[in-house]
């Protein structure tokens, strides 16, 4: 008999399978795809162009799940960026961030600034120091029952609290700002000029479908924060060969050590006998028994899609039911005959800036109102653009001398006020592509193949529902403790053999190998002290 069936093959999924196959678990991955890796995959999205199509820089995978896997030994090379990041502002301004500049870069805006960044960047690593340390651990949960599972999450709410007070009371202010308030306020309160908090801004709203004034935005900021490329906190880089590197990686890992892992294998239904999950059985109607079943899958795919309603507690699927998915992402990969050429730093010959994540939204009220059209219109004429030209630092994507890039594009309505996204996808892929245009007037000319998901299409191919890219929003109600539901916050779900590996666990989106790795440790908990 199979001790453990992990449904999806995405990088937690595989991540999971890895640690329990370690440990000497016999491990099966099912993964409905032709290819392992979720949103974290590479593909050939135009002939002779491959690219991340979907997730497309790295910095939140965690370090030790890099050196657990032995990610290095299975082929994985992290680069980093030339520069941060590069914001075209209009004709004849720009901002640089990273690669040592950033302070005379913000100068030719504010002064005051420049002075305060070294205070900024001090203070918001301090905070993420905690939160990453916070990230591999389960969080406390709320139990009900026997008082000594009370006492046991008691004490893991004591050892997180111990851990914040070392942070000292300034920095714990701190802390409670970027937990509460909008990145908006936030930003605000440390700078006055418009290109750094656009910079900084930027990621209150990456898979954040709210504005950067929402309440709870300065969270998702600093869960872009808590990373680290090769050993540098907080920096972005590129794996090399593109994300699927990473998760191809990791299924190496998981196989070198006996997980076996099937391709193009959906799972239709959970099977649940006397109470207990006890196996899945596939579209094929293969039934697969094992003593534990462990879903990588977002929360509402696998309890509202996989399981029969009367098999849950009526609470637990209303809980489900209202799970809020959709970061209001449009997601394009382009094949390009030459690099942007921006008016406002004009040159097509490669240059740090090429390397950069290219931001095209000069200010935090452009993207308010981004937001806000697409509310009403369900996208903006002034869309959020990130770029990413992940040929500039890797020369196995493109031909030489052509390129690929990722356009990220933020706040598109989830599901249209008007119509499918069937029917606008081709008209808003033009108005992303004329929108760098705007400030590379040679960009629509050099693009000769194009890709693109829509929510509706990050759905259909990647399982992400509404097309949510980290399987639920990451605001109060759907973190820590409550990730995807307080009482099941612990990665066990409502039936005893059932656990959760996916990004609606803690803590959360991002490739992070996170929920993953810390699902793994219940689980082999649980086979230590005979639970399953
Ligand atoms: C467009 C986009 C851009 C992003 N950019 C970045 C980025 O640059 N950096 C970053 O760190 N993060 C990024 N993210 C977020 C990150 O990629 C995700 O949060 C993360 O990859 C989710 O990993 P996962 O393993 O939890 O789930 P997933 O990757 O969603 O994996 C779930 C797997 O389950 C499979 N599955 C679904 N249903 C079934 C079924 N019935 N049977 C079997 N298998 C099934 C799916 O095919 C999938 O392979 C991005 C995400 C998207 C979509």
């Amino acid at each position: 008999m199979l001790d453990a069936v992990i449904i999806g093959g995405g990088h937690n999924g595989l991540t999971c399978a890895a640690y329990l196959a370690m440990a000497g678990l016999k491990v099966v991955v099912l993964e409905r795809r032709d290819v392992v890796g979720g949103a974290a995959v590479t593909e050939e999205f135009h002939p002779g162009f491959r690219n991340s199509v979907a997730a497309y820089t790295v910095s939140l995978l965690n370090p030790k799940v890099i050196a657990d896997l032995q990610l290095a030994a299975h082929g994985l090379r992290i680069v980093e960026r030339r520069i941060a990041n590069f914001l075209p502002l209009d004709d004849a301004h720009y901002l640089k961030v990273g690669g040592g500049r950033t302070c005379e870069e913000v100068a030719k805006f504010s002064a005051r600034d420049a002075k305060r960044l070294d205070a900024y960047q001090a203070r918001l690593e301090a905070v993420a120091d905690v939160l990453r340390a916070l990230a591999m651990e389960t969080p406390p949960n709320v139990v009900e029952g026997h008082p000594f599972a009370a006492i046991a999450e008691l004490v893991k709410s004591g050892r997180i609290a111990n851990r914040l007070r070392h942070l000292g009371l300034d920095l714990q202010r701190e802390l409670l700002d970027l937990f509460t308030s909008s990145a908006g306020d936030y930003l605000d309160s440390w700078f006055e000029s418009a290109p750094i908090k656009a910079a900084y801004g930027f990621d209150g709203v990456v898979g954040n479908y709210a504005s950067p004034y929402a309440p709870g935005s300065a969270y998702v900021l600093l869960h872009h924060c808590f990373g680290e490329v090769n050993g540098k906190k907080g920096v972005w880089g590129h794996a090399t060969g593109g994300m699927g590197a990473i998760t191809q990686a990791m299924a190496k890992a998981a196989a070198a050590h006996g997980a076996d892992i099937r391709v193009s294998t959906p799972v239709r239904e959970v099977i649940v006998e006397k109470g207990r999950v006890t196996g899945v059985v596939t579209e094929k109607g293969e039934a697969i028994r094992a003593r534990v079943v462990i879903s990588n899958l977002n929360p509402k795919l696998l309890y509202l899609r996989l399981f029969d309603r009367a098999a849950l507690p009526p609470s637990f699927t209303e809980r489900i039911e209202k799970w809020r998915c959709g970061s209001g992402t449009f997601r394009m990969n382009v094949a390009l005959s030459e690099l942007p050429d921006f008016t406002c730093l004009p040159g097509r010959d490669l240059a740090e800036h090429h390397t950069a994540g290219i931001i095209m939204a000069p200010s935090l009220a452009y993207m308010e109102q981004a937001y806000f059209d697409a509310r009403t219109h369900g996208w903006s004429k002034q869309p959020i653009v990130e770029m990413v030209i992940s040929s500039t630092l890797d020369d196995t994507l493109a031909p030489p001398g052509q390129h690929v890039a990722s356009l990220f594009c933020q706040h598109v309505a989830p599901e249209l006020p008007d119509g499918s996204w069937d029917d606008h996808r081709e008209a808003v892929g033009d108005l992303m592509i004329a929108t760098v245009g705007r400030y590379a007037p040679n960009f629509e000319r050099s693009v000769i193949g194009r890709q693109i998901f829509s929510p509706l299409d990050l759905e259909r191919t990647f399982g992400l529902v509404g097309g949510d890219i980290f399987h639920g929003a990451l605001d109060l109600g759907q973190m820590f403790s409550a990730r995807p539901v307080l009482g099941h916050a612990d990665y066990r779900g409502p039936i005893p053999g059932l656990y959760m590996c996916g990004s609606g666990t803690h803590p959360g989106g991002g490739v992070t190998g996170l929920p993953g790795h810390n699902a793994a440790r219940e689980v082999l908990n649980d086979f230590r002290k005979r639970r399953v």
